[in-house]
């Protein structure tokens, strides 16, 4: 029998929160020229990811999130690896008046916003029965109504008068109920209402609101809590139907495309790009939750 085919030609990645030494377009350089993106918790994993390959192509950027010396550290490498500008401010997307700061402050030091990326989060495995009442609300805080409020000051203080593209990082979780992620799983799910709800009302005001859902993505912090090392190498990858992690370059390029004119009669659309995970993979109760408390004695 033949080999099976495989996908080849994968961008470059690192695993680390660095930037790629080198790095192939797909895309005119210039497709983002002199934009500027909003990007929550651009300092790490995916987020920095897509903030590096929007500077790439042209664009200025904000990473911000709560911790500023991480997000400093970051700005000074997307720097140097772009030759763009990157501000790093602090927010927390639970608190409006930090994000109207920070809006306030973008607006004067790069003069515009053209791309809101909401892309924070937080995340852990954890049955629904030993998940706190304030584990599960600090999660849909974080997530949805983190959205809500950065989307809704960014729309307020520019996008309603000059237009622009919000794409919100969401998950496949809430698709078959994955076990042990009742909370993200729940906050998701409000998001992609939210991406439908908010393109419907401010079309009109040429803002376009999409979402992408990423399936397990290596070299996260999300990927790594989750059990993704152990489930890469215990082989579980293999009913995937791509076979394999997918890489954070590959969900910025699938931003690239959502937040740039490459999709502009495109609007309320969830794109999931998890190589056809969430339609094969075991959503295993029993195995989790063997997984979830052999990592709670590890961390006693
Ligand atoms: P990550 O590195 O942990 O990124 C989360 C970011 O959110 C951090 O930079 C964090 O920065 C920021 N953040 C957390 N709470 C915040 C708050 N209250 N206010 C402002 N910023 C806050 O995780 P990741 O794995 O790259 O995930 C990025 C996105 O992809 C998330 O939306 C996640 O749900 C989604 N996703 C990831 C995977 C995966 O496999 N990794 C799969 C599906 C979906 P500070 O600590 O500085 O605040």
């Amino acid at each position: 029998m033949a080999e099976p085919q495989r996908v080849r030609d994968l961008p470059e990645d690192v695993d680390t929160d660095d930037c790629m030494t080198s790095y192939t377009h797909i895309y005119s350089p210039d497709l983002l020229k002199d934009q500027v993106a909003f990007i929550t918790g651009g300092g790490t994993g995916i987020g920095l990811r897509i903030a590096e390959v929007l500077m790439r192509h042209g664009c200025d950027t904000v990473i911000a999130s709560r911790n500023l010396e991480k997000l400093t550290e970051a700005a000074k490498k997307l720097m140097a690896a772009t030759g763009r500008r990157c501000l790093p401010l602090t927010i927390d997307v639970r608190q409006p008046q930090t994000i109207s700061a920070a809006v306030d402050e973008t607006l004067k030091e790069l003069g515009r916003i053209d791309i809101l990326i909401n892309n924070a989060a937080g995340n852990f495995l954890c049955p629904a029965i030993s998940l706190s009442f304030n584990a599960f609300k600090t999660v849909l805080e974080i997530d949805t109504l983190g959205t809500f409020n950065t989307s809704k000051v960014v729309y307020e203080k520019w996008f309603k008068d000059h237009g622009g593209a919000i794409v919100n990082i969401s998950a496949t979780l809430g698709y078959r109920g994955q076990a042990l992620q009742v909370h993200a799983g729940s906050a998701k799910a409000a998001n992609d209402a939210m991406t439908k709800h908010l393109a419907v009302e401010w079309g009109p005001s040429g803002v376009r609101v999409n979402t992408l859902a990423p399936g397990p993505i290596s070299g996260t912090e999300g990927f790594h809590r989750l059990g993704g090392n152990i489930a890469d190498s215990m082989g579980a990858f293999s009913s995937i139907p791509l076979q394999r992690a997918g890489n954070k370059t590959e969900m910025a390029h699938s931003v690239l495309f959502l937040a740039s004119r490459a999709s502009s009669y495109v609007t309320g659309h969830i794109m999931v790009a998890d190589g056809g995970s969430w339609l094969t993979s075991a959503n295993d109760v029993s195995m989790l939750l063997g997984y979830w408390s052999a990592e709670l004695k590890r961390d006693k």
